[in-house]
């Protein structure tokens, strides 16, 4: 006899057996309720076992299925069990992931609503008594009389109408109905949504819609390679998504649409609500911002396939889509789609693993393809398309580097934040009331020291990646072998007694800016910004209405804006994003500037780039501004494979926290040890070290790099040690499988 293997709703991850009561239908997936102690639960179904006769007791029967179909599809639990193997969490957890609480709460229900209608007026004698004898029913007649298609909610009747109606319904003048209603995130109406249609397309963009129609159209059970779809800025890969989505839904299929961030990528979001305005109903927004409710409902309303595109960020790679026809990941290069919570997976890597087990074509698009994703492609694995000019005719952007170095002799040691060259082309924007964009590179907490006079990085010997300064001990340090060196007096290189750690914030820049050009209005976008609901939107949209001169903002707001208007984009910083201790530092750099000057031109104006650095002769300055992406890859993939880093190695980190820095400190280093026993060959053991920000909410922070070929045994073997290993209970561990973050 099969018994349930049933998670049980709540924070402990409690994982009983059931016996199953004859003829109920239950297969994993489905959702139970339990007797639990004295009480009824909930939980979902992990799996069915088979029970050993022996057991010496009998299992309790569960109660009753609390939906008649499996809420997780059999694909979603088999991704589920992937991502628990591949990075080392428990299944519970992403059950968790794969069922939203929002889901798993029963109050959520779907939200009924009682509605009064009035289908005659009453016979004038009727209303004439009432009016004397019940003067509120009466109201509650001329109301309804008065309303749109002669019904209202009860609730809108005010408090204590019940009554009323009631004895309304009661001498039939009325009815009384019960609807099940949608919760719609969209209801107050946020924007008005224009119908486009669709644009003759170019011959790059036929080229590659016509293979992804091609998979598109293939018999089931083809296997369909994923596609990477690298596309300059402005080649018009989003109107390739459209057309391929299209097609997919004209097929009876649904399709998953994956952005990096919905709140940073609204003009991706309204494109696709202009193109599918036709069907506005079954297009899903998945929010971070949706109440529990709406949540509850736009799940619903995937599963019962109402919603056939759905839109979001990284969780909505579970979506629960019947009939997936088509995965779109905008952008396939951004590091937000690294969960930073338990699971920790990745979400391109996972909606490839999705597509793979549906049977459908992915499609990753970027102008910058990740090294991973682009490695794919040469191995093979992947297959890869290209549209190397800009939709609108435009040529790319000419890039200006402007050395730095210069700058700083004239602020005497100091650093300088924006240059002479820089400063004139902003004076003449404001002049020609056109508009520029200053990017702020965002600081890690690993940060680096640099000379402002010749641009010189203090590097780890061995690793190749920069030294970690740590404030604490007035020390810098590799995050991957722990190699040490104290804080140089002068500059290595030039002598310079200046070296500094770099640093302003978008305030600064801001202060500046008001200094320089006063005429100007400038407006700035940055972490406080981002907290205040819709305060981004009201921004951009000001700006969009050019009531904004000068836009200043940290790299967030690099993704896929769309500006005629805007014919100067300046990068203030680009070194602090190449120097972090990370061996994506170049890699990032080169990103950051060519989804920058991808901002700049994009309506009728010539468009021009200003990046201002310490090291102009970095070659991903270099390629960038050559908007040589090949050059970039093939020069980045040879340091990547010489130093064992991603995509060659899979790289993850092992973390431990306590309120007791010695305590913190002590388990990792026993988890050291004990990793470095019997360790299988091919895994490679960083040394534990002081996470760059030690201490963050009061706790101390410890790390550890591990980096091996193959990820599976990394995982495994960290996962046997953790098992073994009774940790102090005020320190938590922390793996992270192939971590973005160092
Ligand atoms: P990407 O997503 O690659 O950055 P977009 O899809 O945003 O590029 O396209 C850039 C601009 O070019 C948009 O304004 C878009 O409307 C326009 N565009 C795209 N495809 C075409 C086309 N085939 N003909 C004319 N304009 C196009
Ligand atoms: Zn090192």
């Amino acid at each position: 006899m099969p018994a349930a293997r049933v998670l049980i709703d709540g924070p402990s991850e409690l994982v009983f057996d059931y016996a199953i009561p004859d003829g109920l239908p239950v297969v994993p997936g489905c959702r139970v309720r339990v007797p639990l102690r004295n009480k009824t639960s909930q939980g979902t179904v992990l799996d069915l076992v088979e029970t050993p006769g022996d057991l010496g007791f009998a299992l309790r029967p569960l109660h009753s299925l609390s939906d008649p179909d499996p809420l997780i599809t059999p694909k979603l639990l088999e991704a589920g069990r992937w991502i628990a193997d591949y990075y080392g969490c428990s299944i519970e957890s992403v059950i968790r992931a794969l069922l939203p609480e929002a889901v798993r709460t029963e109050d959520n229900s779907a939200k009924v609503r009682k509605t009064v209608i009035l289908d005659k007026d009453p016979d004038p004698e009727v209303l004439a008594k009432i009016t004397k004898r019940a003067p509120k029913q009466a109201a509650i007649l001329a109301i309804l009389a008065h309303s749109p298609d002669r019904k209202i909610a009860l609730a809108d009747l005010g408090e204590g109408a019940s009554a009323s109606v009631k004895s309304l319904v009661k001498q039939e003048l009325v009815r009384l109905i019960e609807e099940e209603v949608r919760r719609d995130p969209e209801a107050d109406g946020v924007e008005e949504i224009l119908p486009d249609s669709p644009l003759p397309l170019n011959e790059e963009q036929e080229a590659a819609l016509a293979v992804i129609l091609e998979l598109l159209q293939a018999p089931d059970g083809t296997p369909r390679q994923p596609i990477l779809l690298h596309g300059v800025t402005g080649s018009g890969k989003t109107e390739v998504y459209l057309q391929a989505a299209r097609r997919t839904l004209d097929l009876g299929k649904t399709v998953l649409v994956l952005v990096p961030e919905i709140s940073l990528t609204p003009q991706t979001v309204r494109r696709f609500r202009s193109r599918f305005a036709d069907i506005q109903d079954q297009v899903a927004v998945l929010h971070s911002n949706l109440s529990q409710g709406e949540r509850f409902d736009e799940w619903h309303r995937i599963r019962k396939g109402k919603a056939r595109i759905v839109i979001g960020a990284r969780s909505a790679v579970f979506a629960p889509l019947p009939d997936l026809g088509l995965i779109l990941v905008d952008e396939e290069h951004e590091n937000s789609y690294k969960q930073d919570q338990i699971p920790r997976y990745h979400g391109r890597d996972v909606a490839v693993l999705r597509a793979s087990l549906e049977g459908c074509p992915i499609i990753l698009g970027s102008a910058t393809p990740s090294l991973e994703s682009y490695q794919n492609t040469l191995e093979g694995k992947y297959r890869l398309l290209r549209m190397l000019k800009r939709a609108d005719g435009q040529s790319l952007p000419l890039i200006r580097v402007l050395d730095m170095r210069l700058e700083s002799k004239k602020h005497k040691g100091g650093m300088a934040i924006l240059s002479d060259r820089l400063r004139v082309a902003l004076e003449q924007r404001v002049a020609k009331k056109e508009q520029s964009i200053l990017f702020l590179n965002r600081r890690g907490f690993a940060r680096s020291l640099q000379c402002p006079s010749c641009g010189h990085v203090c590097m780890c010997p061995h690793c190749s990646i920069s030294l970690t300064y740590h404030r604490e001990d007035e020390r810098l340090m590799c995050h991957i072998c722990g190699h040490q060196a104290v804080v140089p007096k002068k500059c290595p290189e030039c002598r310079d007694p200046s070296i500094a750690l770099q640093g302003f914030g978008t305030q600064k820049v801001e202060e500046v800016l008001a200094k320089v050009l006063p005429a100007a209005k400038i407006a700035r976008i940055d972490a406080d910004v981002m907290r205040k609901k819709n305060a981004l939107r009201d921004l951009l949209n000001a700006f969009q209405a050019r009531k904004i001169d000068v836009l200043v903002g940290t790299q967030m707001i690099a993704k896929g804006l769309h500006f005629p208007n805007v014919t100067l984009v300046g990068i203030l910083n680009a070194d602090i994003g190449l120097h972090v201790p990370d061996f994506r530092s170049g890699e990032r750099t080169f990103q950051l500037m060519t989804q920058v000057a991808g901002r700049a031109g994009r309506g009728d104006l010539e468009g021009e780039v200003i990046v201002q650095t310490f090291t102009p002769h970095s070659p991903s300055i270099q390629f960038a501004r050559h908007h040589d992406f090949d050059g970039f890859a093939e020069q980045e993939l040879e340091f990547r494979r010489q130093f064992e880093f991603p995509p060659f190695a899979h790289c993850a980190m092992l973390t431990s926290r306590s309120t007791h820095e010695r305590r913190a400190e002590f388990t990792l280093e026993t988890l050291h040890r004990r990793l470095k026993e019997d360790c299988p060959p091919g895994i490679s053991l960083g040394e534990p070290m002081p996470s760059p920000l030690v201490r963050s909410h009061g706790q101390f922070r410890f790390q550890l790099m591990l980096r091996s070929a193959k990820a599976r045994p990394l995982t495994r073997h960290v996962q046997q040690v953790l098992q073994k290993t009774t940790l102090p209970e005020d320190v938590t561990v922390v793996f992270d499988m192939d971590a973005w973050s160092f």
